[in-house]
């Protein structure tokens, strides 16, 4: 990989297990837990297991079974969360995305009206 990703992310130090977080759903793959300043009455992030930084980054270099592991965890936390009413998923990637830890999250936002467009 050509690019430097920090282990000590927060991210990667919730994968250690060395900060707690309120998990929603996990497997081998990916770790889904509740954001600790939600941005909607649902707001979980979910994380791959690897060591990825970016969307791009991780549809580059993960091998398919991670890439289908992730996806599918996603569904997964979408099933525990309650999603029929709808959601929104989005990954910052980097400063001008506005991205704040290292790490690939998905964020999924639900239980209320989004409104059309994103800021
Ligand atoms: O996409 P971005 O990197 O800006 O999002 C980071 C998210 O991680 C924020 O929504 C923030 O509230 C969340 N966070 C968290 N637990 C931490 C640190 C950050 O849920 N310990």
């Amino acid at each position: 990989m050509d690019f430097a990703y920090d282990d000590q992310n927060i991210f990667a130090k919730i994968l250690r297990g060395e900060i707690p977080n309120k998990t929603v759903y996990e497997d081998d793959y990916a770790l889904a837990f509740h954001d600790i300043a939600p941005q909607a009455p649902v707001h979980v992030l979910v994380i791959p297991k690897g060591p990825f930084m970016s969307l791009d980054h991780f549809t580059r270099d993960a091998s398919d079974a991670e890439i289908t592991g992730y996806m599918r965890a996603i569904s997964k936390t979408c099933e525990m969360i309650g999603v029929e009413d709808g959601f929104r998923a989005i990954a910052n990637a980097r400063a001008q995305g506005g991205q704040e830890v290292p790490h690939l999250h998905v964020h999924l936002l639900a239980g209320r009206p989004m409104g059309p467009m994103l800021a």
